[in-house]
């Protein structure tokens, strides 16, 4: 495949935000591709932009005629155009131009998105969805401190878990109803619901819907001058304080993914916490940002035992499959991402099956995250 020019303009994510589409001219056709954007990010996360969307947009069309040197036929000729880009564009526009770059490949070689990531996958990754939610994805005043409440189906087909997991989701709506003189039906931005209550009154309710489920605390986000900062009700916490809490909390509702429990600094209390739940899931997300030294430390210092892969965290492919297979020679479970401002780009999904991740986290309703679910579904239907 040959690239033969590079365009790219703003475009609006989920969230009315701007972020980029790029679209590439080929010798097979025209193929675009968008990149999501985060609200609770991590500090070591790479940058989206080098300066700004704008000027990215300039500097990847500048590099427009370098790209037609380059004859691209498998995954890991994207190293080929990184090696262009490098230091010019930002993780969005690399992410959302790498993207569009294996569309035309599969197109090319008449294969899948994922085939070009790996012909022989054939495992699927479990639907982590947000089923209700606070924190930074939810703008009400009164809200759970805890980002995500997530319900995780256990069933081995993407259509089942989906529908188990949409299932529980509805009937959740129904005890907020009964327990949540706020509640009104409304939707965060990852389209989960909107709730007053805090995070132990809704995980009382999930505890009733009889699916394994857990928590992104995103505990960064609320995390300042050595305490965690927790507004219903106001109560500060100590590193030593949140430990016990969170012990706590684990134990009384057998909680089976907690994501984030501690700030990203924080590697230590991290493997406190992993050293008494061997056997839930320990996520770093904004401690490890898709990055393959924090990775390193996280995995010396023993603190996770899975791991968030946001693509657009890093930007490059390459480095994502290089955390990806690191991950797993360590026996570190992967849960690949959607951000929370999300557009309707659907190769997560591709990723996530062709890299065999263990879950994906991509909401439960929503067009922007049911188009990442349907594509796992017809990736399901057509090897059947
Ligand atoms: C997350 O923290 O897992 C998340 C999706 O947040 P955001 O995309 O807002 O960084
Ligand atoms: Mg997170």
């Amino acid at each position: 495949m040959i690239i033969k020019g590079v365009k790219a303009k703003s475009i609006k994510d989920s969230r009315k935000e701007p972020t980029i589409e790029v679209t590439i001219d080929t010798n097979v056709g025209k193929f675009s591709a968008s990149a999501p954007n985060g609200k609770s990010k991590g500090k070591y996360e790479s940058k989206s932009y080098v300066k700004s969307l704008s000027k990215d947009i300039d500097s990847l069309e500048s590099l427009s005629d370098y790209f037609s040197e380059e004859y691209l036929e498998k995954f890991e000729d994207l190293r080929r155009i990184e090696d262009v880009v490098k230091g010019h564009i930002g993780a969005n526009t690399l992410f959302a131009f790498e993207t569009a770059v294996l569309k035309a490949i599969s197109k090319e070689q008449k294969k899948e998105i994922w085939e070009i990531v790996n012909t022989n996958a054939k495992k699927f990754p479990r639907f982590v969805g947000n089923s209700a939610g606070g924190g930074l994805h939810s703008s009400t005043s009164k809200k759970p401190d805890f980002q995500e409440f997530l319900v995780i189906s256990d069933f081995n087909s993407p259509e089942k878990n989906q529908k188990n997991n949409l299932e529980a989701k509805e009937r959740l709506k129904y005890l907020l109803k009964k327990k949540d003189p706020k509640f009104n039906e409304k939707k965060n931005d990852e389209n989960a619901w909107v709730t007053s209550l805090n995070e132990k009154e809704v995980l009382d309710l999930i505890g009733q819907l009889n699916i394994p489920f857990g928590v992104d605390i995103a505990s960064s986000s609320f995390y300042s001058r050595k305490k965690y900062h927790y507004k219903n009700p106001p109560l500060d916490r100590t590193k030593e304080e949140q430990l016990m809490y969170l012990k706590n909390l684990i134990k009384n509702y057998n909680l089976f993914y907690i994501e984030d429990p501690f700030d990203e600094e924080d590697f230590e209390s991290f493997s406190k916490l992993l050293k008494f739940f061997p056997n839930s899931l320990i996520v770093g997300d904004d401690l490890t940002v898709t990055n393959y030294k924090r990775l390193e430390k996280a995995i010396e210092m023993k603190s996770i035992n899975a791991l968030i892969i946001k693509p657009n965290q890093n930007g490059s492919l390459i480095d994502l499959a290089n955390v990806v297979e690191l991950a797993k020679k360590k026996g570190i479970k992967t849960i690949f991402s959607h951000r929370s401002g999300e557009t309707n780009e659907s190769i997560l999904a591709d990723l996530a099956f062709g890299f065999e991740a263990d879950f994906i986290k991509c909401g439960v309703t929503g067009l922007e995250r049911e188009i990442k679910i349907k594509r796992l579904i017809e990736i399901e239907k057509r090897l059947k």
